[in-house]
């Protein structure tokens, strides 16, 4: 019997994403065995944070790195290094700022439900631009004495109102002011693990939990020396504000071990495998009868390059109606209200659960 019937919880199938609210990803037979290994014995914590890292970055071509607990960790403490400038005194008394910077730059365009973390520090988010457009001068104007950083949201899509990053990191560097990408989900490709750095970004944070298929609850963050030594010096397990956030040294090695599969893996094998789980549930459904559009549309939800299949429903069926079927039956899958849409991620599918959601999601549909 599954572990989660045995304890009274009863398993969904994800064809939804990668998203936190059900699990993220699933982790490699290689990464749990070396969770376990790691688990079998004890070691100075700061130790493993710095050798780990330093294999990380050279790994994924990166100068520095730092494991941290999830990308919202991350983001936490990179804003606390920030603030806390190179004083000890400054970051253990977070959230109280006795230092001079306490603002973050953000762009309205790129407001989203993680950037709280950056208040947990105790600083100000100073918002710039709107849902259309950001200009330069704004940003450049609001930089002054009290800025401890700039914070970029890397989504390819919805960047309409936002400036690019280049022109961010180019401004930024002229006041000597950090810039902290948050790049949680921009994965694949994994080119992007070095890309934003070699922008010139001076943190740039990734979750473990996702398309990484590391521990849900781990994140790193790759930078440039300077910062991450600073991290180094005030994270976990050091006490003070990001002491919330620790991260064990059973996530670090299986989070190691994740970015090492995930570096090695062959991308366009990997490609191959998603569309192949998305042509079997595509086949499936466009033999029922009902009016639907099928569509693969070739990215992820914040922009990254993976397929997802889109049905588009006629007026005589709704979207919320068909998710809500499915959940039933315990399945996730995504929906595009507007466009009355419901919409398959194969990143989290076996070939045998596309096979289950094909056959539910057709029930669904003819269902009436
Ligand atoms: C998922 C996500 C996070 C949080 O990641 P965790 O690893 O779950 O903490 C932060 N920022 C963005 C943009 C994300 O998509």
């Amino acid at each position: 019997m599954d572990f989660y019937e045995k304890n009274g919880i009863i398993p969904y199938i994800n064809a939804h994403d990668t998203y936190t609210m059900y699990g993220g990803s699933r982790m490699a037979e290689n990464t749990l065995q070396a969770m376990k290994e790691a688990a079998a014995s004890f070691v100075d914590l700061k130790q493993m944070q710095i050798q780990f890292g330093k294999k990380a970055a050279e790994l994924t071509g990166n100068e520095a790195a730092y494991f941290t607990n999830g990308a919202e960790g991350a983001l936490l403490l990179c804003a606390c290094i920030c603030i806390a400038e190179d004083s000890e005194y400054y970051y253990r008394k977070l959230p109280e700022i006795l230092g001079t910077k306490r603002e973050f730059i953000v762009m309205r365009a790129q407001r989203n439900a993680y950037d709280a973390a950056l208040a947990v520090s105790g600083a100000d988010i100073v918002e710039i631009g709107d849902a259309d457009e950001t200009l330069e001068m704004e940003l450049e104007g609001s930089i002054n004495e009290k800025t401890a950083g700039v914070v970029y949201f890397a989504s390819t899509l919805y960047q309409r109102g936002s400036l690019p990053l280049e022109t961010v990191i180019a401004i930024a560097k002229k006041y000597n002011v950090p810039v902290i990408v948050d790049a949680a989900a921009q994965l694949p490709p994994k080119e992007n693990l070095k890309r934003f750095t070699q922008a010139g970004a001076d943190m740039v944070i990734f979750s473990g939990g996702k398309t990484l298929c590391g521990p849900q609850d781990s994140g790193v963050i790759f930078g440039t020396r300077q910062w991450i030594e600073r991290c180094i010096r005030f994270g976990a397990p050091e006490h003070g504000i990001c002491r919330v956030s620790k991260t064990s040294r059973e996530a670090m090695a299986g989070l190691y071990i994740a970015l090492e599969n995930y570096v090695l893996q062959d991308e366009e094998k990997r490609d191959g495998e998603l569309r192949e789980i998305l042509r079997r549930i595509s086949e499936r459904v466009a033999k029922i009868e009902k009016e639907i559009t099928l569509k693969i549309i070739e990215r992820g939800p914040v922009g990254q390059k993976y397929p997802r299949l889109f049905c588009y429903l006629s007026e005589k069926n709704s979207s919320e109606k068909i998710v809500s079927f499915l959940k039933k039956e315990r399945i996730y899958i995504g929906e595009d209200r507007i466009n009355n849409a419901v919409y398959i991620s194969p990143l989290n599918l076996y070939k045998e659960e596309a096979d289950i959601v094909a056959e539910v999601l057709c029930k669904a549909l003819e269902a009436e």
